[in-house]
């Protein structure tokens, strides 16, 4: 195999995934990014979207919402994330324990439209119905006030945060050169241009999030928020969705006792801090698992625009003479689906024909 060198623009998670797969091939990679390299979320800057994101490995729960290929290429993703579990350092948090879905007994047709949704997918294997005596084994905190659940085993979660650090800690280096803090001006097939000087590539690999908007103008922003809490005495330790007719949340376990929870996806590129509508509904969906997580303490909030294209469905796109690939539209799935998609991409990367091609409805070649 051809030995390349890659300079991607955006260390985001999809940024990230494309040079973390790249280096195994021996490719040469580079990283430009705007943030500082290890954002830890104590400078005066915006959380990035991939650092905000709860990290969700859900393939099966998302098609209540998402199209069939998000599921597919997250399916695919999994296995994926296991072998960069293995590969990174052992603080960063991956589980594969499953997902759980329940809702209250008035709600209960929102899980029968998800079962549905499922079925038309041939799908129903995915999950278990399980009695409130099994989610008593599983969840013992949750059984208290549901007397059944969905539980779906091969779905999992990643800290976002802790899979950063573990990537500046062991990818990094790896890299031929890495450019944080630097702002790129402009891109171009072969050539970035940066507020410091220009660079040379075989191919330069676009993922600038919400950013590429400037260039691919199809692209929206959609708005995001969630709170991280801290719990002491009560413990839940897969990720959990309460269905409800309004708003369904989320809550994943985090390292130390904490957890996220989130849900909203508003139609807008609105940055502000959350609302209390938001805040109220969040929270007191969380109350509803268990009142105990009454005495949780609120460590953050945080808002981000999710980068999405018109179908919500994310895009490869390889432009047609070689040398520029921009990769973006991964709305809510961005862990859930990056693995996968750095995987399409660097085995398309040479291939401009798009012929023969697997995940052809997510790959397009155009004039860049
Ligand atoms: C509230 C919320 C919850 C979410 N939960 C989940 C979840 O549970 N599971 C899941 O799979 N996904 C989730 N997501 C979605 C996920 O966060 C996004 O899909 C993902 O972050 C998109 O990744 P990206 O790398 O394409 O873009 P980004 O994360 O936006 O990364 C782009 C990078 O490019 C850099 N950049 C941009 N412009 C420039 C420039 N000119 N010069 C240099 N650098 C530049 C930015 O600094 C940034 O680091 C969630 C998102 C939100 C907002």
């Amino acid at each position: 195999m051809q030995e390349l060198s890659l300079g991607i623009v955006g260390a985001g998670i999809m940024g990230k995934m494309v040079g973390l797969l790249a280096l195994k091939r021996g490719h040469r990679v580079s990283y430009f990014d705007n943030n500082p390299m290890l954002f830890d979320g104590t400078q005066d800057k915006t959380i990035p979207c991939s650092l905000v994101a709860a990290g969700m490995l859900s393939p099966f729960c998302e098609l209540e919402k998402a199209d069939l290929i998000i599921s597919r290429l997250g399916e695919e993703s999994l296995p994926l994330w296991e072998e960069i579990s293995r590969d990174l350092s052992r603080s960063f948090y991956f589980q594969k324990k499953g997902g759980i879905v329940v809702s209250h007994p008035e709600d209960k047709n929102e899980v029968f439209n998800l079962k549905r949704k499922l079925k038309q997918h041939n799908l129903e294997y995915v999950y278990e119905e399980i009695p409130k005596t099994k989610l008593d084994s599983f969840e013992p905190d949750l059984s208290f006030n549901f007397k059944e659940a969905l539980y779906f085993p091969n779905e999992g979660h990643v800290d976002p945060l802790s899979f950063h650090k573990a990537f500046v800690e062991k990818i990094i280096p790896q890299c031929t050169s890495s450019h944080f803090e630097t702002e790129v001006l402009n891109i171009k097939p072969y050539k970035i241009e940066t507020t410091k000087g220009h660079h040379s590539f075989d191919y330069v690999i676009d993922c600038r999030g919400l950013e590429t908007k400037k260039d691919l103008d199809s692209l929206r922003g959609v708005r995001g928020e969630v709170i991280k809490v801290q719990a002491q005495g009560i413990k839940i330790s897969r990720p959990v969705r309460l269905m409800h007719p309004r708003y369904q949340i989320y809550v994943v376990p985090r390292p130390m006792n904490s957890y996220l929870i989130g849900a909203t996806t508003i139609e807008s590129e609105d940055f502000s801090p959350v609302s209390v509508r938001s805040a109220l509904e969040l929270l007191s969906a969380f109350y509803s698992l268990n009142s105990s997580f009454s005495e949780a303490r609120i460590l953050e909030m945080n808002v981000q625009c999710r980068p999405a294209f018109t179908n919500n469905n994310p895009k490869i796109i390889f432009n047609k003479e070689g040398g520029l690939i921009r990769v973006n539209g991964l709305y809510r799935h961005g862990y859930l689906t990056s693995p996968k998609l750095a995987e399409i991409l660097l085995n398309k990367m040479n291939d401009t024909s798009g012929n023969n091609s697997s995940f052809s409805e997510c790959c397009f070649w155009e004039d860049l």
